[in-house]
């Protein structure tokens, strides 16, 4: 040990000393006095800046800028990037701003490598040792050695022999993930890395690790850094680059400022998406060339621009249609997005019209398409949707989903399943479905509310082929019943049980079984176990029992309950059969319910002038409202309506409602050909039944109420006008031969030409106007 110190040494001691000092009183100048001498010796000590060469380099740094703290630059040196995250956590986020790395801005992870122009982050330092691939040319990291050099992934990944089926999906892919049991998996398949997230909690893809813990990419925002066009700290909308400052939202969208055009300040925004210079709205070129008026290159229509593709121009809902429904190119001949014409006008995608741009490949299948955030291609991105939605944990999609899996990832054109996936109800319940333990089946849906997501996942599962088909119709009362069933009181539940199972059930199984058992038929049989449960109710109130019941009390009842009597008939017959009551009471059928709204003729031929040739109607509503008034068919039967029932010959168009066909006018033959085109692409049920107005669900009817309802919004109401084109009809027209063409039962068609003999004449008269 030495006693003395060397004069160097002596000299060393008192510059760190000094140093020390500077460094504290920079630091507490920097971020304020909240800062104690004591803490800040504590951080500069905790990274290791606080003796040694690092303690010259900090203060080096402290002192070269006044502003090195808010705006550490890429010369900031590793301790001093440490230091600030430290600073940051002690609560003085708002005098500091991280150090970004030199390359892409990224604050986080710290930019803890050093390159020739400054700091940069493990992945920026991992790319600019990129070479020039042995075989493209283009400045890669080297992936494989070869004879005539290194290559990079993307061309070892198009080696013959590269792709390997993927042990989940079985396509021929790029393997990402090779398991101990020798099967690859694919990008898509291949399970995610999947984290608690620190803030929301979800199992998700962790965006960033920050000291707190991992963040899901819903809940990281960017730290704020200092905006090189403001100079405020805040997040950061586009990165840094060679020629362009780190600029925040504000700075990057619209704000007000000098315009580098015209010189005025005015209100504007930084071109090129943020990175270029600041222009005012008037000289900025793009940006407001979209907001001109201008004849869209696909409809023709003068509109404001959406965008300006290779072929022109195009409108707003062009553009969203033609992003929406991808079509096929005319020059490759794959289905995407086309933005490009052909020197013979035809539609062609980005890769054919701009041959030279920046190749767009899929990273999961890798081929030249359209690609969705994850640089994936729609259908890889819907295939990876799609495990995401039905696998618990993001990884298998259990065996009896697979035939659902199929149907959903096979839609012929993928983007509107994605925005399904995206936005529908159903398709979250679909997921809470699979994510949950519980058997799949009709009665676990029967459980949930009714409402049209379970009807559409139902069908949905059913086109699936995983739970079998059923008639939907009795489903429904039978639920119905079940739930009325339980809320009676027992006394009641007594006799409105086996009425209920044994009668009307029964005999809608019955008819059900011949396949004709309508919606409205199941309207009806839940009425008639209403009216039988208000009779009883309304029994109870008058102290009277079945079995004591008179005609007289049924008198009262029918004349107090003029809506439920005709629908009491069933109750009181049954009841009477099964000797529960006195022998010989009746209720009388009321008076037969004809129809008391008809239309004037001309309001009628109007209507269906309307239904055939105003175009601006949906067409549905044209289909079906013309059916109704020149046939006379009710809605439940036009909803029943399938393609099989639509026939050409020889230049007529037949349609076969009950036994014979009946030739359709060409104006409606024309309409329903178009509906028929328009759902083809909709899925067609397990049977192959194509209906002619499909519904909400795949392979159901569609809801003749909700029909009706639309009908009217659309000024065509259904009840008036049927009611007219029967009685037209009926002028000339035998009561049989409209049974038969119409497909209503005879004796209702008798009634209603007896009708039409007497009333219909007086109606006319006196309402004609
Ligand atoms: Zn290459
Ligand atoms: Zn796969
Ligand atoms: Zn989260
Ligand atoms: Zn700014
Ligand atoms: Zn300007
Ligand atoms: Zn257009
Ligand atoms: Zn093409
Ligand atoms: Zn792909």
């Amino acid at each position: 040990m030495r006693d003395r110190l060397s004069p160097d040494q002596v000299r060393l001691r008192e510059e760190l000393a000094a140093a020390r000092e500077q460094i504290v009183a920079l630091l507490r100048s920097a971020v304020g006095e909240g800062l104690a001498p004591e803490q800040a010796q504590e951080m500069v000590e905790e990274v290791r800046a606080w003796s040694g060469p690092n303690a010259f380099r900090l203060l080096r740094f402290l002192s070269g800028r006044p502003d090195a703290l808010r705006a550490p630059g890429s010369d900031c040196p590793l301790p001093a990037t440490r230091l600030l995250l430290l600073l940051a956590a002690a609560g003085f986020g708002d005098r500091v701003a991280p150090a970004a790395c030199a390359d892409c801005g990224r604050t986080d992870p710290v930019p803890s490598r050093s390159g020739p122009e400054g700091r940069v982050c493990e992945r920026c330092a991992a790319r600019r040792g990129t070479k020039p691939c042995a075989r493209c040319g283009t400045m890669a990291r080297i992936n494989s050695r070869r004879e005539e050099g290194g290559i990079c992934k993307p061309c070892r990944d198009k080696e013959p022999g590269a792709r390997k089926e993927c042990g989940i999906c079985h396509r021929m892919m790029v393997p990402d993930r090779h398991l101990p049991d020798g099967t690859y998996l694919c990008q898509t398949c291949a399970p995610r890395k999947l984290r608690a997230c620190c803030r929301c909690g979800r199992e998700r893809r962790i965006a960033a690790l920050t000291a707190d813990g991992p963040l899901c990419g819903g809940c990281y925002s960017s730290p704020p850094r200092l905006c090189g066009v403001c100079g405020k700290v805040s997040p950061i909308h586009t990165r840094a680059t060679g020629t362009s400052p780190d600029t925040c939202y504000t700075c990057a969208k619209g704000h007000e400022e000098t315009c580098s055009r015209c010189g005025k300040v005015g209100r504007g925004q930084r071109i090129d998406y943020g990175r270029g210079a600041f222009s005012c709205d008037p000289c900025a070129p793009g940006e407001v060339r979209k907001r001109e008026p201008r004849p869209c290159t696909l409809c023709a229509r003068t509109r404001a621009v959406g965008i300006f593709w290779p072929m022109g121009p195009v409108c707003g809902p062009c553009y969203a249609k033609a992003r929406s429904m991808p079509a096929l190119c005319a020059s490759c001949g794959r289905q995407r997005i086309l933005i490009g014409r052909t020197a013979s006008g035809d539609l062609q995608c980005r890769t054919c019209a701009l041959p030279d741009g920046p190749p767009h490949r899929c990273t999961g299948c890798g081929e030249s398409a359209d690609l969705l955030p994850g640089r994936r291609c729609p259908r890889c991105t819907l295939t990876a949707r799609v495990s995401d939605l039905l696998s618990g944990d993001a990884v298998t999609i259990p065996g009896s989903l697979e035939p659902l899996a199929r149907v959903l990832t096979g839609a012929a054109n993928p983007y509107p399943v994605l925005a399904w996936l995206r936005r529908s109800p159903a398709a979250q319940l679909l997921g809470r479905l699979a994510r949950e333990a519980g058997p799949l089946d009709h009665e676990a849906l029967d459980a949930l509310p009714q409402r049209h997501a379970t009807a559409y996942v139902r069908g949905l599962l059913v086109t699936a082929m995983i739970l079998p088909p059923r008639d939907e119709n009795l489903a429904l009362l039978t639920n119905w019943a079940a739930r009325t069933l339980a809320g009676l009181p027992p006394h009641h539940a007594m006799l409105i049980s086996p009425f209920a199972e044994w009668h009307i059930i029964r005999d809608a199984r019955r008819r059900s079984a011949r396949g004709r058992y309508s919606y409205a038929a199941h309207k009806g049989d839940c009425t008639n176990i209403r009216a039988a449960i208000n009779f009883l109710t309304w029994l109870d109130t008058q102290r009277l029992t079945l079995a004591d019941l008179g005609q007289s009390d049924l008198d009262t009842w029918a004349a107090g309950n003029p809506t439920l009597r005709a629908r009491s008939i069933p109750f009181i017959r049954w009841a009477t059969a099964r000797r529960l009551t006195t022998t010989g009471l009746t209720i009388e059928h009321p008076p037969s319910q004809f129809p008391g709204h008809f239309q004037v003729e001309e309001v009628h031929q109007a209507e269906l002038r309307r239904c055939l040739g105003d175009a601006s109607l949906p067409l549905d509503v044209r289909v079906a409202g013309a059916l109704v008034r020149l046939y006379a068919l009710t809605l439940t039967r036009i909803v029943e309506l399938t393609a099989d029932q639509i026939r050409h010959d020889e230049g007529h168009t037949y349609l076969t409602v009950s036994r014979h066909p009946v030739v359709l006018p060409p104006k409606l033959a024309r309409l329903i050909e178009e509906q028929l085109q328009h759902n083809a692409s909709r899925p067609s049920g397990v049977d192959g039944t194509r209906y002619l107005l499909p519904g909400h669900s795949p392979g159901r009817t569609r809801n003749p109420a909700s029909l009706s309802e639309r009908l009217k919004r659309y000024g065509l109401p259904a009840r008036a006008a049927r009611n007219t084109a029967m009685m037209e009809a009926l002028a000339d027209l035998p009561p049989m031969v409209i049974s038969d063409l119409f497909g209503i039962d005879p004796k209702t068609a008798e009634r209603w030409a007896a009708f039409a003999g007497g009333r219909w004449s007086d109606y006319l008269a006196t309402h004609r106007i």
